[in-house]
């Protein structure tokens, strides 16, 4: 009887790419998502949002279009466009700012370093 060699090497590689994406694309919540403010663009006066376009379609905002404005960071995108992104994204697509509520979330101004 020939003698089997048993190589016990036999090990599953399963590379955990998807649970790691599945972790990095953490989108917000509807609830955190539906706090974000939306502003009329060209209604009178209110709109302070500093960009004339949404960096994530480039489309011009359209007087009477619904913008969403983030809070931290100001910046202004159309808010189908914003509501997509947000879905997988928990940053603003422009500065890259946490939308998410942290312990330290004292970021406004210059306090003692
Ligand atoms: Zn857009
Ligand atoms: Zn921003």
């Amino acid at each position: 009887m020939p003698i089997l060699t048993q190589t016990c090497s036999r090990f599953a590689f399963e590379t955990s790419d998807e649970a790691a994406a599945r972790v990095a694309a953490k989108g917000l919540k509807k609830s955190v998502l539906r706090q974000i403010p939306i502003v009329v663009y060209g209604s009178s006066g209110s709109t302070d949002i500093g960009a004339t376009e949404c960096p994530i379609c480039l489309g011009e905002f359209v007087d009477g279009e619904k913008v969403r404005v983030l809070p931290k960071c100001n910046h202004g995108f159309h808010v189908r466009c914003i509501d997509t992104w947000l879905l997988s994204h928990s940053s603003c697509p422009t500065c890259r700012q946490s939308l998410l509520d942290q312990h330290n979330a004292s970021t406004s101004g210059s306090g003692n370093v």
